[in-house]
């Protein structure tokens, strides 16, 4: 990295103390950035760098809400606008007891590269709360959801900021927040994606992140020659990503070995197929259940509880061609990353935001696995959020063929944006640092346009 790039990092650290996961997003979008900075000084004199890692504005709120014993209890909202050079501030809200503010600004930083990735025009934003939904009635998750939305509304709408889900917020919780939403407003308007189909979302929404990485990755396999087709995929998490991220594996003639939760995962040598994967969506989108009770319905498959005193998830030490990391960000450490490589992975493709370390990423690209960071394989996701948005400001819905058609395309255009500034100021194989300046070029060049703002 030159000096200035180094300079503006470390500023940026200093200036944003006890957020780990901020620095480190951030240190990987400027040590890519720092290959194309010399070729544009009309970017450092602008300060477009120190403009990009300080977010326009921040907002944390109580949420205060009430059991169905009675008990009162207090979280903590949060709203991060990074940037909105392209549009109105996009991206999900994330319920989870790790949310904080240091975690929404690398996932709100992502965010913008991953937007601008999309060629859709959305400026990039995050949210959240510590709210747990797990062990939670609908009713309390309600009660909250409309505590959270009470505050939220002030700062968000469709033509300001437009949240959709992430972990621990999908088709329910959306639901809830809309509904307070359009009471306090008095307004039926697109102010959140990922709605229910009778009621302004869009098809293939749900779908969208894990079918867009598995669109991502025929791209990638394609430049070698090869497809998905009898390749064995290791797939982590078992939420919304992961589950599309199934299916399209397995339409595509893949075999999908793996699924995940919090307190451990599955090991399915015979393939998780549609039935099995149906089964896991009723377990996990009605019941609200555990991935161990697969193995209890599935016995040819084993399930390995999370052993805290392993330093590595012996998930990614299975043998396999493909992996899809869709659970949450830094699940694959160094020593997760050399497994995968000393069992001659082929190629990754993110669905979670950020869920390698920079060693291992820096392992796959030295041993030329094809790698897709999540700001390109996982932005299939807020690309329908896009088309969401346009469907509502034309009060029209389009077919799911015609979404599919086009998110389709999108994954294509990323995958050649990706390797274009790759090969133009970097490596054509590393999409790291593709991803990183495609996405940059864009924002940073309506930046200079916009002015001193
Ligand atoms: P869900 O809440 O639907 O599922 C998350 C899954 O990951 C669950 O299986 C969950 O297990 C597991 N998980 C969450 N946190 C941890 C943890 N700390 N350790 C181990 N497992 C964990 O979320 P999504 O599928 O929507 O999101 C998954 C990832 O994809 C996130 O990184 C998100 O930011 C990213 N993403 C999501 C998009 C979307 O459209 N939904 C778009 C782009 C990126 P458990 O139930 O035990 O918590």
């Amino acid at each position: 990295m030159d000096d200035y790039c180094s300079v503006v990092a470390s500023d940026c650290i200093a200036r944003n103390p006890a957020e780990p996961e901020f620095h480190q997003a951030v240190q990987e979008v400027i040590e890519s950035l720092s290959k194309v900075i010399d070729h544009r000084p009309e970017y450092r004199k602008a300060k477009i760098l120190e403009r990009l890692v300080e977010p326009e504005r921040v907002i944390i709120f109580r949420v205060p809400w009430q059991d169905d014993a009675g008990e009162i209890h207090i979280n903590r909202g949060f709203r991060v606008q990074m940037n909105s050079a392209l549009g109105p501030y996009k991206g999900g809200l994330r319920f989870h007891p790790s949310v904080n503010i240091g975690i929404l600004k690398f996932l709100a930083f992502e965010q913008v590269f991953k937007n601008s990735l999309t060629t859709l025009p959305l400026g990039g934003g995050k949210g959240g709360s510590d709210f747990d939904p797990k062990g939670k009635s609908d009713n309390e998750v309600m009660h909250f959801c409309q505590s959270f939305m009470t505050e939220l509304a002030r700062q968000i709408g469709p033509d300001t900021d437009v949240p959709a889900g992430d972990i621990g917020v999908g088709g329910r919780e959306i639901g809830y927040m809309f509904g307070q939403y359009k009471r306090l407003r008095n307004e039926f308007s697109g102010v959140l994606t990922g709605k229910g189909l009778g009621w302004g979302g869009s098809l293939i929404r749900p779908e969208a992140t894990g079918y867009g990485a598995v669109y991502f990755a025929s791209e990638m396999l394609a430049t070698i020659d090869t497809t998905l087709e009898g390749k064995t995929c290791l797939v982590s998490g078992s939420g919304n990503v992961a589950q599309y991220t199934v299916d399209k594996i397995n339409q595509l003639g893949g075999k999908v070995v793996t699924l995940s939760d919090s307190s451990g995962y599955i090991y399915d040598e015979s393939g998780v197929s549609p039935d099995k994967l149906a089964y896991v969506m009723e377990l996990k989108n009605i019941r609200r259940g555990r991935i161990a009770e697969y193995a209890a319905v599935y016995p040819e498959a084993v399930y390995v509880p999370v052993d805290p005193t392993l330093n590595y998830n012996p998930l990614w030490g299975h043998k396999a061609d493909c992996a899809f990391p869709s659970a949450t960000q830094n699940e694959i450490n160094e020593i997760d990353a050399q497994h995968l490589v000393d069992n001659g992975i082929l190629m990754i493709a993110e669905g979670a935001n950020m869920p390698t370390v920079p060693a291992g990423q820096t392992l796959f690209i030295h041993h030329k696995v094809l790698f897709a960071p999540g700001k390109a394989a996982n932005a299939g996701g807020v690309a329908v959020s896009g088309l969401e948005m346009s469907q509502n400001s034309m009060r029209l819905g389009w077919t799911r063929e015609e979404v599919d058609d086009r998110l389709r395309i999108i994954m294509k255009a990323i995958h050649h944006a990706c390797r274009d500034a790759a090969t133009a100021y970097s490596e054509p194989t590393n999409y790291v640092d593709g991803a990183n300046i495609a996405g940059f070029l864009k924002v940073a060049d309506a930046m200079m346009d916009q002015g001193l703002v």
